[in-house]
Formats: structure tokens, sequence, C-alpha cells
């Protein structure tokens, strides 16, 4: 059945129920599943039979999970991790070995660029970091040859695209992996395998879950890359905790509409900031005057719900601008049905320092703003009156 994403929101893994005709998936908290007889128990473990033995393993109620992202993202198959940086992290090393190499560009999310620059050399791994924008570069160093492709886009903060369906073929050409962070898009808002990529990851924290109620992590894509990457982390053991695979389950139920409604407020935003005085840039692929614009339409179906600005008189603004909000956690967090705002330094980019965000194009005074489900005139009014409250405290106009 050809079904729509909304639909796969909801029916993704759960078109059987578990137990005792149960409308929701129940939280399995057993660590340990039993059986009858020492030989249906072999058949498990050996995989001639598909069942549970233990949490580090799988889980039922995990599986489910998995499950709803796979048929959302048009995967083979998915496996989940504790948090988004455990399934980078497991992919990598599941999949290189010392003297491989990996293509990547500056501006990926804070931690992914810490591994990519202090952990993954330590193990012999060579990685390229090319300017985001700078596709013409990507493709030399991808043709100087490489084991994996690792792209992010939209990136976090700065809301640049990467074109996926063009270094996908340049990546295949040389014979490597393609790997999308899609977190900041959303599936909903991007398919990635769709345009030629062979692998997906998400922080299923963010727009997943929704709610900034509980941490996970997902890779999906081709089976045997993602049995690889599973057996990897059976062993090194970040499995996703039940508990918080049943948050992520009941938010994904409303996926579809709550990214709808964020990318309609993140445009209303949009459009207002650029009309502020004391905005200085607004970073939105969904502007049309933006310079990711074309870009975005061509490989997107929604400009998502995170877009960030730069405020003049730099962080002092900030720190005086950001207080005076009413509708919006002053927070780390983005991707929730709440506004989330913060300093870059405080959040996506936390792990570097102000001399390596300057070197990734990300001015002092940009703050990332995530919007929520909230009214879009009452998010724009609250902006409206923060901006008013400092416009006589700051010295810039
Ligand atoms: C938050 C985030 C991650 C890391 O996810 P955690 O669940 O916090 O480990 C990776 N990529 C992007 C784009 C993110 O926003």
């Amino acid at each position: 059945m050809n079904m729509k994403d909304s639909t796969k929101s909801i029916w993704g893994g759960e078109e059987k129920s578990l137990i005792g005709g149960a409308t929701q998936v129940p939280i399995v908290s057993s660590v340990v599943f039993g059986y009858d007889n020492v030989e249906e128990w072999s058949d498990v473990i050996e995989g001639k039979k598909s069942g549970y033995v233990y949490g580090r393993y799988n889980n039922p109620t995990v599986e489910a999970f998995e499950e709803k992202v796979r048929v959302l993202e048009g995967a083979e198959a998915a496996v989940s991790f504790t948090t988004g940086m455990a399934a980078i992290n497991d992919t990598m090393f599941a999949l290189l070995s010392p003297g491989d190499r990996i293509v990547s560009v500056k501006d990926t999310y804070g931690g992914t660029n810490r591994l990519f620059l202090d952990i993954l050399p330590r193990f012999g791994i060579e990685v390229a970091l090319c300017e985001t924008h700078d596709h013409e570069e990507i493709e030399a160093e991808i043709n100087k040859g490489c084991k994996l492709l690792y792209l992010e886009t939209p990136t976090n903060p700065t809301m640049k695209i990467n074109d996926i369906s063009r270094l996908s073929k340049a990546a295949h050409n040389v014979g490597a992996l393609v790997v999308v962070d899609n977190t900041v898009a959303t599936p909903i808002n991007q398919k990635p395998l769709k345009l030629g990529a062979d692998l997906v990851v998400h922080s299923a924290t963010k727009y997943l879950g929704g709610h900034a109620d509980a941490l996970g992590g997902v890779l999906c894509g081709l089976k045997d890359i993602v049995d690889k990457v599973y057996e990897y982390r059976m062993i090194t053991g970040a499995p996703l905790d039940p508990t918080a695979a049943y948050s992520l389950i009941r938010g994904m139920k409303t996926l579809q509409i709550r990214i709808e409604k964020q990318n309609k407020n993140a445009l209303a935003v949009a459009n207002y900031l650029q009309t502020e005085p004391l905005v200085e840039k607004v970073f939105y692929p969904g502007l049309e005057d933006d310079s990711e614009h074309a870009l975005a339409k061509k490989q997107m179906s929604g400009f998502g719900g995170m877009l960030s600005f730069s405020l003049k008189g730099g962080l002092e603004t900030v720190y005086e601008f950001l207080p005076k909000l009413k509708h919006a956690h002053l927070a780390a967090n983005l991707g929730a049905v709440e506004t989330t705002i913060g300093p870059v330094h405080t959040t996506s980019h936390a792990e570097c320092t102000l001399e390596e965000r300057l070197a990734m194009g990300i001015p002092e005074g940009l703050v990332r703003y995530s919007t929520g489900i909230e009214d879009a005139e009452d998010l724009i009014d609250d902006l409206k009156q923060a901006f008013k409250h400092i416009e006589n405290t700051v010295g810039v106009k």
C-alpha cells in the first residue's frame, strides 16, 4: 500500500498489536526474554528464527520505533541508539578502519565536528572537511578517493544546503557510501534515500520525538550496512531504552502535522525578522532571496522549522534580548513543540571555540530559533515586544 507520510507516522510499526490487543505499543521493560526449550532459544540466537533474547540486542518497543522511522524514510532497515551522537559514532566505528578516509563539510553539528576533528583521526581515519557551500571542493575531495561521504543538510545553525543527489553521484563513482544527517529536515521535508543517499541518521531527540522528553538516535538505509552497525552496537552497547522508545513513538504520531505547522511558523517568523532593524541577517532557506532557496526547493518538500538570525551589536545584544522573550525557552534544544532559542556558543556549537566558529562562518551575534507549534502571530508579537524592550538599552540601531 502506498501510504502518505501522515498515515505512516501513525501506523508505521504499529500494524500488529504486541500484547492482548493493546492499541498502543506497550513499554516492554524486561531485559531478558525466556524460552520453553533450548532449541528455539538457539534458533533465535543463530538468526534462524526472529525473537528476543536480551535487551542489549533488541526489544519489541524499540523495534516498533525503528520500524516507524524505517517506513517514513523509505529504508530497507533501521537500528536505534541511546542518542543521536551514539548513532553517528557507532556508524563511523562500525564501517571504518584505520587508513580509511571520510569527506564531509565544516558545518556539521558540533558533536559530529568533534568526532571528525579529535576522535576519528586518533584511530588513523583521515577526515577532509570542506567548505559547506563549495560543491566543487567537495567533489574534488571525493575524487581523491574516500570510503564515506557524510552530509548534514540543512546545516545547524546557518541553514546551508548541500545537493544530496549531485554529491551522492560523485561519491558512488568512487565506491563511497553516503550518510546524511536528516535531523533538521525530518523525513516529512526531505527523503535523502530517494535523492541517492545510502544511509540516514537522526537525532530522534529533536523533531522525531518532538516533545523534548526523550533522548534517542536512529540509523536507517541499506540492510547489509545497517546490520553491520547493529552488530557493532549489540557488542558495544548503546541500545535505545524502551521507555524512551515509547515517548518517541508517541511523539512521532503527530510528526507530519507538527512539521507542517513548524514550516509555516518558521517562514512567518523569518519574514518578520527581515523587517526588524536590530536584525543583521536572517538565515532561512524558505526565504526567496536566501542564497540556499533554489537548492532547498529542488530537494525539500518543506523548508523546516528552524532558522537563525544575527543581531546587530553581537553577543551584548544577544544577552539583552533573549531573556525578554516570553514564549521561547532559552535552551539547547530544537524541534520541540515549544519554541526554543539560544546563542550558538551554548547550543549546536558549544563544543567549538570562538575561532573555530568564526572559521565556520558563524557570527558571534547569531541565535538559533527553533519554532514550536504555537500561533505564528503570538510568536511574532513576542519577538516584537522583546525588540522594543532593548531598543533603548543596546547602543546600535
Ligand atoms: C542534536 C543533534 C545531533 C546529536 O543528537 P543527540 O541526540 O543530542 O546525541 C546530531 N545531529 C544534529 C543535526 C543535531 O541537531
